[in-house]
């Protein structure tokens, strides 16, 4: 079994900026490795945009490897399936084990999935990204009717860039569409997703998939054979395995320094960690980075830690698939052009920001 002094797991927003950290400045002394499901890291914020056709693929993604050999970083590119917290061991897909003295966890999670019966109904989850961009064309070669289940910010984002792709599309919210957000943005969406000819089903929880229909409280709701599933995130399974102190939805818990509170050797951050004020968005994520990078490089050279305070707002940039983006700030709501230029010239910022060459 090989032994690291350090292994990020996942490449998620917040080690992507560690790395970024680390090969601009000097990073921390020992074996550090990145381990990665795939070799490119994907970029939510422009997914949509590429859906839309306003971005290349090659615009969306990080390629790991220069930025890992930028960082001193080995790059491992295999799946984690398994975690001891006790024993400090990941277990991979392929079979190997890896142990670490330091570990830190930015897996993301998983999308939700309705309980299926029957074969009549397609379905496709928004995650992994690179497994749904295949599917998506796949589906794209022949536009069928197409239901979206999730009326969060991504689920807006993604019936705004597919609106015109297929012959008829339905968005099924559990609650009220943007949930969380203003009522501003929320009107705003509204009026595009109409105008756009989607229909918007609120409070309509799809309890399971019944050969080929949504059914919520027994009733069949909508008909068709393709569903996208891009509802809010929920835990990787194996986490809630690993010995780790997890909260009911099965995310690690974490304290300010984004310890886990059990195991302290063990980081976690992002979607995947469960930090009272800290919402499961991309932006915290950006946001936990520095401090992660401070207090990774803190433990391997005996230094105090940082704590990471969460913001208590942040700001909403929803695509509308036509170049635009509807704005969120607080109670107050703005739309158009100049916010989706806006918009791009940030996510390619972010692109940008985490590009080496070598
Ligand atoms: C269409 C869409 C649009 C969105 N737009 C925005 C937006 O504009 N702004 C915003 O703030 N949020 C947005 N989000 C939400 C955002 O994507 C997530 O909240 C964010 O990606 C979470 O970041 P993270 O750092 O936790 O990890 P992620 O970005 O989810 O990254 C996790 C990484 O871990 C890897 N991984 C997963 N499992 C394993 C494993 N077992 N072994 C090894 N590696 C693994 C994955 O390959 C991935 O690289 C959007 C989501 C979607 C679906």
């Amino acid at each position: 079994m090989s032994h690291y002094d350090l292994i990020l797991i996942g490449a998620g927003h917040a080690h992507l900026g560690v790395l970024r950290r680390w090969a601009l400045v000097e990073r921390p002394p020992g074996r550090i490795a990145l381990l990665s499901a795939g070799h490119d890291a994907w970029y939510s914020g422009m997914l949509p945009g590429l859906l839309a056709g306003r971005f290349s693929a090659d615009d969306c993604r990080i390629e790991l490897a220069p930025l890992c050999r930028a960082a001193k970083v080995e790059l491992i590119v295999a799946e984690a399936q398994g975690l001891s917290a006790a024993q400090q061991q990941v277990e991979l897909a392929d079979g190997r084990m890896l142990g670490a003295s330091w570990l830190s966890l930015n897996v993301g999670g998983q999308v939700a999935q309705p309980p299926q019966q029957g074969a009549d109904m397609q379905l496709l989850a928004v995650k992994p990204f690179a497994d749904f961009l295949a599917g998506w064309q796949a589906w794209q070669a022949e536009p069928q009717p197409l239901a979206i289940l999730g009326g969060g910010a991504a689920g807006v984002e993604l019936a705004l860039a597919l609106a015109d792709q297929v012959p008829q599309l339905a968005l099924f919210c559990a609650g009220t569409l943007l949930a969380g957000h203003n009522a501003g943005l929320h009107l705003r969406a509204l009026g595009h997703l109409r105008q756009r000819g989607v229909q918007v089903r609120e409070n309509c929880p799809i309890e399971r998939v019944d050969e080929d229909c949504l059914i919520s409280g027994e009733v069949p709701v909508w008909r068709g054979h393709r569903l996208l599933l891009a509802s809010g995130a929920q835990a990787l399974p194996w986490l809630a395995q690993s010995g780790l102190s997890c909260d009911q939805g099965g995310f690690v818990q974490i304290g300010a320094s984004l310890q886990s509170l059990s195991h302290p050797q063990l980081f976690a951050v992002g979607d995947c960690a469960s930090l009272p004020g800290a919402r499961k968005s991309g932006v915290y994520s950006v946001r936990q980075a520095p401090v992660l990078a401070a207090n990774l490089n803190a433990v391997l050279r005996g230094l105090p830690l940082r704590a990471y305070r969460p913001q208590r707002q942040s700001l909403a940039l929803l695509a509308t698939g036509d170049g635009g983006a509807l704005l969120g700030w607080r109670g107050w709501s703005a739309g158009g052009q100049f916010y989706g230029r806006w918009k791009d010239y940030l996510d390619r910022g972010f692109i940008r920001r985490h590009r080496f060459s070598g």
